[in-house]
């Protein structure tokens, strides 16, 4: 594949843009500034820098982001902040989109991709990918809550009651929840049917994936093939 193209596919810019930045000497393989932009490159594993940040090819780009409070996962958000803005404007040109959405108090484990297929699978109901959540709630979780959230509770406005797949008493006030749903504001809503509130929410792990403890607020990275595996 040419440099240009390739630039262009990792989200450099226009194919104009690309052959600027090639030919103005930002471009470097291997230590050695590239001037040419159509010089052809082997794709699979191709590694660059581009003004000193360093790159992988990647047909696809899936990451996870450590969501902060106080952002939204729109392009158009109405309250805060722009999940977006915490991204490279490279990834932001390859169309990366969140694979489900976080309200914009919750924070945690987030994932994005360019890759719709991706986001269809993650997000079908038959593949009921487990989702855990941290709670913290208002009021002290008690057994009969519990015992409510794992036979089923009816949301307002549903037909069919939604399931806790597990609870995990952390501390009084503090629940691990497993849901492999993704109704609107889900956890909310059932912790609410129990008559309780949800005061804090963190969701800390998809399928087998946590976020990871070194992984700040506000911070991205890619997911590696082990971690699309843990998604399987
Ligand atoms: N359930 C909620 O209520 N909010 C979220 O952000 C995610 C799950």
């Amino acid at each position: 594949m040419q440099l240009e193209k390739l630039l262009h596919s990792q989200g450099f810019g226009t194919r104009k843009e690309c052959r600027a930045l090639v030919r103005n000497g930002w471009l470097e393989i291997g230590g050695v500034v590239v001037e040419d932009p159509f010089l052809e490159v082997d794709p699979e594993g191709f590694e660059f820098t581009v003004d000193d940040q360093p790159w992988r090819y990647r047909e696809k780009a899936y990451l996870m982001i450590h969501k902060p409070g106080d952002y939204e996962c729109s392009h158009k958000p109405k309250h805060h902040r722009s999940i977006f803005t915490l991204l490279p404007e490279e990834l932001v040109n390859r169309d990366v989109q969140c694979v489900g959405r976080l309200d914009e108090d919750t924070t945690g484990l987030l994932l994005m991709t360019d890759d719709g297929q991706f986001i269809h699978q993650m997000s079908s109901p038959k593949r009921k990918v487990p989702k855990i959540y941290e709670i913290t709630a208002k009021h002290p979780i008690d057994q009969a809550q519990i015992d409510q959230l794992l036979a089923g509770v009816l949301l307002h406005g549903e037909y069919e009651p939604v399931v806790a797949d597990s609870c995990e008493l952390v501390s009084d006030t503090v629940l691990r929840l497993t849901i492999t749903q993704g109704k609107y504001h889900q956890v909310k809503r059932m912790l609410g049917a129990v008559g309780n509130r949800v005061e804090g929410l963190k969701r800390v792990r998809i399928g087998a994936l946590d976020l990871p403890a070194d992984l700040a607020p506000g911070e991205w990275r890619w997911l590696e093939a082990e971690d699309l595996e843990k998604l399987k």
